[in-house]
């Protein structure tokens, strides 16, 4: 530590990897004293990033330090307990302060206390800032005080608070800390796959980073939004934002989105349909962490308890055709091989294929959640784990567990010319439309000019659709019969942990 550098503070990047919108970079400007920008992977963490969010991360981290290279300074990355590095950081450098977003999960709040703890020991000053979330977890209850279970009123009362802040500029300057800080490598992180790079179309569907965010923003707004309303449910059409992972790792923030479109809906008034449901989906988003954040157990355990006793089927064959898109329905197959090759799957599809494991393979929804999570770059523990119980029937405001999607006419009314599935599952590319939902309908001499022969070339279902729709059906009456449906009560220890 040299005197020039001696009140040195910590900007700490967690998933919050970008620098417009950044309360805390921007305190940090504001209070004049060199800065050193770090990044710390931190596997102690139960949930352990996926691999696809890994690939992600590599990416995000290279993009930031290159935006932070273009300003003069660099990205301090190191790995191990966050709690340690960021002592240890302060002790290398004699940092005064350290700024940081408030992590929306509740998951994080253990290490939050005992970080400010152990700086509080030493006179440092430690901000969490808000900016994760339209709005910070604690903004939103019903007029009883109680946390929201069902969305509309959620969203409703979303909408009475006054309008999210404004983004803030990024900094025009920043003064970063001069003296030698250890970094370790990009690479030392591992974050890459290797042998076999299963990764390699990611690549060419994505570009993780800020500028990558805000140009699928720009495009979404120049082109989708209009159609969002209509067509969004169709996965083929491409007609949704792709910010889901940007997000995720807080490339853009979700009040960046919110007054870009609102704008853009002012300014555009065709656009204000397709700009409502387009905010009702982020809004879906705080309802999530809504959830996560007043029943942090949603990532394991079901919202409504009874569902602990759901006789549930252990199936490992199953689970493993699901899981490689090998299931025998085309749009279940179409939805698990575009998760594989690209990191993501459209929403439709998400909702189809994860109703196929929970109803027609009766497979646990932790299961399925657990896949989702390796596979997606956009994996978020509240949004998947609020999604997956909202297709099992066990989340809150919920599906109803009997109602079951029929993957055929589930592809029949979003896919109607297959197109999807062809791009998917070329092997059944050259089916005509009317057979390619239930190719095992089709007469043999169709089959045979398609080129696809049935259990060689694409299989058989692996169950058959009415069977097992009776069986899903009777598993759940077993269950009402066993239990009266009570949700589980909130947390009541809730200390807020950020500012805002
Ligand atoms: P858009 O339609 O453009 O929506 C804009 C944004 O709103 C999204 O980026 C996302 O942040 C949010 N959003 C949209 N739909 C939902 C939703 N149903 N719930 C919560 N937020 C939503 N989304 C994730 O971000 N991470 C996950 O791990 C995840 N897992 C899912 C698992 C299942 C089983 C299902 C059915 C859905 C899951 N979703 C998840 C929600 C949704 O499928 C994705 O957010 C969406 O497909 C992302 O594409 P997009 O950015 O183009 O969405």
């Amino acid at each position: 530590m040299t005197s020039d550098n001696a009140a040195a503070q910590i900007v700490w990047f967690r998933s919050d990897l970008r620098l417009t919108d950044h309360a805390p970079l921007l305190a940090a400007c504001e209070l004049g004293k060199p800065i050193i920008a770090c990044y710390v992977l931190d596997e102690s963490n139960s949930w352990r990033l996926g691999g696809a969010s890994r690939w992600w991360l590599h990416h995000s981290l290279a993009s930031l330090a290159s935006e932070l290279e273009a300003l003069g300074g660099r990205l301090i990355l190191r790995r191990g307990s966050a709690r340690q590095v960021l002592n240890d950081l302060v002790t290398e450098s004699g940092a005064t302060h350290v700024h940081c977003s408030a992590g929306p999960e509740p998951q994080e709040a253990a290490l939050e206390e005992s970080l400010r703890a152990d700086l509080e020991a030493r006179a440092i000053e430690l901000t969490y800032h808000p900016g994760a979330l339209l709005f910070v977890p604690d903004a939103i209850y019903t007029k009883k005080g109680d946390p929201f279970q069902v969305f509309t009123p959620f969203w409703k009362a979303l909408l009475a608070l006054p309008d999210p802040d404004a983004p803030l500029p990024a900094p025009e300057q920043v003064e970063f800390y001069k003296d030698d800080i250890h970094s370790e490598s990009l690479q030392d992180f591992r974050l890459l796959p290797r042998a076999p790079d299963w990764a390699i179309e990611f690549g060419e569907t994505w570009t993780p980073g800020e500028l990558g965010a805000h140009s699928h923003l720009e495009e979404f707004l120049d082109s989708l939004i209009t159609g969002y309303r209509n067509i969004r449910d169709l996965p083929h059409a491409n007609a949704t934002s792709n910010l889901s992972a940007h997000l995720r790792f807080g490339e853009i923030s979700p009040r960046q989105v919110w007054h870009a479109v609102r704008a853009h809906m002012a300014q555009s008034p065709p656009t204000r349909p397709g700009g409502e449901a387009f905010l009702r989906q982020l809004g879906w988003r705080e309802f999530s962490y809504h959830l996560l954040h007043h029943w942090p157990t949603l990532p394991s355990e079901p919202f409504r308890g009874e569902y602990a006793d759901f006789p549930w089927r252990e199936d490992a064959v199953a689970l493993e055709c699901w899981q490689q898109g090998r299931t025998g329905y085309p749009i279940v197959d179409a939805g698990m091989r575009q998760l594989w090759r690209t990191g993501w799957m459209h929403n439709r599809v998400r909702m189809v294929a994860a109703s196929f494991l929970v109803k027609h393979l009766l497979i646990p929804w932790q299961d399925g959640a657990s896949w989702f999570w390796g596979t997606l770059v956009d994996a978020d523990l509240a949004n998947n784990s609020a999604s997956w119980q909202w297709v099992a029937g066990c989340g809150a405001d919920a599906a109803p567990y009997f109602r079951i999607f029929n993957p055929m006419l589930q592809g029949e009314k979003f896919d109607p010319d297959g197109a999807y599935i062809r791009r998917w599952v070329p092997e059944l590319s050259k089916l005509p439309s009317r057979y390619i939902h239930e190719p095992w309908t089709a007469p043999a001499d169709v089959l045979e000019a398609a080129g696809v022969e049935l259990g060689q070339d694409y299989p058989r279902p692996i169950v058959d659709h009415h069977a097992a729709r009776a069986r899903a059906l009777t598993a759940y009456s077993q269950l009402r019969a066993k239990t009266t449906f009570k949700p589980r009560p909130p947390r009541r220890d809730l200390t807020p942990t950020v500012h805002g």
